[in-house]
């Protein structure tokens, strides 16, 4: 690999500062991680105010683990871990110049390890900034702010946005492919409200990115999905204030699965906006399965019980926990640490209500899991969509899934203790139970749980806004500079 002087990085980034594409020989998009020598690493140091880790050296090993643990052995030749976007600029110029892949990282929780790359890992995870502005009544959070870091910033002014339940999932990553929580049926998806972001282009430019600033990266960059167009520095939401809530947190044994999942069906569809609801079904395997019930109302908890009343008919739940709680203790009782280990999931909206049964379906499937030693085990939730999220057209923004009535996962979890048995056993209960249940589903998947085994992807992750996408990529990354397995 040849190594760079220091002209040629004048000029590289004197035509990027400019507007400019770079010279054709650092255009080119590499295919594997050519190798720069290590006085092209040590330049790239100079050029970082944050630090470059290399294999073997201090906090490489941690900073190199993505959050799920089946992509642990891609590790990359360096990891930028920036301090400013100045330095995400330095590093993809940098990368180009070196012709070496890269990947840009947030929260590290790409569920298909899509954060991961032998090239250069470009690591926002230091860049966790959040600034409440009351008067303008909006949010700016840089893309490695994880979840709790955007509630803890948003509390003492008693606003929202609608966020994620994994307290260490990043803006950066949740934002770009949508981002669904507790509150988004009543306040729209993350990138619902979405106001600006900063974007750093392929050629180095810095944009700010909103819907009278390069309207159609703004089109794109809301649902479009993390590492396509370039990378995110920070976001600007409108918050929305909260006060007092109604949670809910209930359980039945698996023998009440089908009357419990129709009556909660039912109540969501008459509720208020303001309702959330995830049902799940899961199992540790040996047939232990349980069904639960999990979400909030921004009202009264007396209009919360009255909700649930018909819910609380059909079967006596084994936990039931309903109570009146500030938004941010809700929040902190939704708050769930998924074990940091191994994983499959696989996602797909339901666009018509389930039957009994596709229900009953869900129920024996669950109920074959075979076991791991992870305590998460294997199962199925169903997260409420509508409300809100419904109000925005499904090609208004990137995000086309607009008309579904749920969002199902199901997912497989074990550890690195398990057998490659227990490991097969868990990969093919999956297959097989998503196999039972394509007759109830749509083809359509949630671009946020990404799936290498998903057909057709660009159709499920984008539907008719594929093309759009195609298009607006072309022109931002004509390179394809940010490329991976499933990218645009
Ligand atoms: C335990 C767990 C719980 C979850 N809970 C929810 C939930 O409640 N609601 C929900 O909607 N989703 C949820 N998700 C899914 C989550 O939203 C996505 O996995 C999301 O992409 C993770 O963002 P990240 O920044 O943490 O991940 P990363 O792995 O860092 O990034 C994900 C993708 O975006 C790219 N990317 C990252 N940062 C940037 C950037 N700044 N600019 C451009 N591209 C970037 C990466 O290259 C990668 O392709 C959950 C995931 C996990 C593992």
């Amino acid at each position: 690999m040849t190594s760079i002087t220091r002209r040629q990085l004048l000029v590289s980034a004197a035509a990027a500062a400019a507007g400019a594409p770079l010279a054709p020989a650092a255009a080119r998009r590499p295919a594997v991680a050519a190798g720069a020598n290590e006085r092209a690493w040590r330049e790239l140091e100079r050029r970082l105010h944050g630090r470059l880790l290399r294999p073997g050296g201090s906090g490489y090993a941690r900073a190199a683990l993505p959050f799920n643990r089946r992509y642990a052995g891609v590790r990359p030749a360096g990891i930028a871990r920036c301090a400013s976007e100045a330095d995400v600029r330095e590093a993809i110029l940098w990368a180009r110049e070196h012709e070496i892949p890269l990947a840009a990282r947030s929260g590290g929780h790409s569920y298909a390890g899509y954060s991961t790359t032998r090239g250069l890992l470009i690591d926002l995870g230091g860049m966790r900034q959040v600034h409440v502005d009351d008067e303008a009544g909006t949010v700016s959070a840089q893309s490695g702010a994880r979840n709790t870091n955007v509630y803890t910033g948003l509390q003492p002014h008693r606003v929202a946005i609608s966020a994620g339940r994994c307290p260490s999932v990043a803006i950066g990553g949740l934002a770009l492919g949508g981002g669904f929580g507790f509150s988004s049926r009543a306040m729209g998806l993350t990138c619902d409200s979405l106001a600006e972001t900063r974007l750093v282009t392929a050629d180095g430019r810095l944009l700010t990115v909103s819907a009278h600033r390069h309207p159609d990266l703004f089109w794109a960059l809301r649902g479009g999905g993390g590492g396509n167009f370039g990378i995110s520095t920070s976001f600007r939401f409108r918050t929305t204030p909260v006060s007092d809530v109604g949670l809910y947190d209930l359980a039945w044994d698996a023998e009440h699965a089908p009357r419990v999942m129709l009556a909660l069906q039912q109540m969501v569809r008459d509720a208020p906006h303001t309702l959330s609801c995830r049902m799940g079904m899961g199992s540790v395997g040996r047939g232990a399965a349980t069904v639960t019930a999990l979400g909030q109302l921004l009202g009264p908890v007396d209009e919360l019980r009255e909700l649930l009343g018909p819910v609380l008919a059909v079967a006596r739940p084994t936990r039931a926990l309903i109570a009146r709680r500030t938004f941010w203790q809700a929040k902190n009782h939704f708050f769930h640490n998924t074990p940091v280990d191994r994983f499959e999931v696989m996602s797909a909206f339901v666009e018509k209500p389930l039957t009994e049964q596709a229900i009953d379906t869900i129920a024996r499937g669950v109920d074959r899991y075979p076991g791991s030693s992870n305590p998460d085990g294997g199962g199925v939730a169903l997260y409420a969509w509508g409300g809100q999220i419904a109000r925005v057209a499904p090609q208004a923004t990137a995000f086309v899934h607009r008309e579904a009535e749920w969002l199902l996962a199901c997912d497989a979890s074990w550890t690195a203790k398990d057998s490659r048995g227990t490991v097969a056993r868990n990969l093919d209960w999956l297959q097989g139970f998503t196999h039972e249940l394509r007759p109830h589903l749509s083809h359509s998947a949630y671009q946020n749980f990404m799936d290498r085994t998903q057909p057709n992807w660009r159709r499920a992750y984008y539907g008719d806004n594929f093309a759009r996408l195609a298009r607006i990529k072309r022109r931002i990354d004509p390179d394809d500079v940010f490329s991976f397995r499933q990218g645009v």
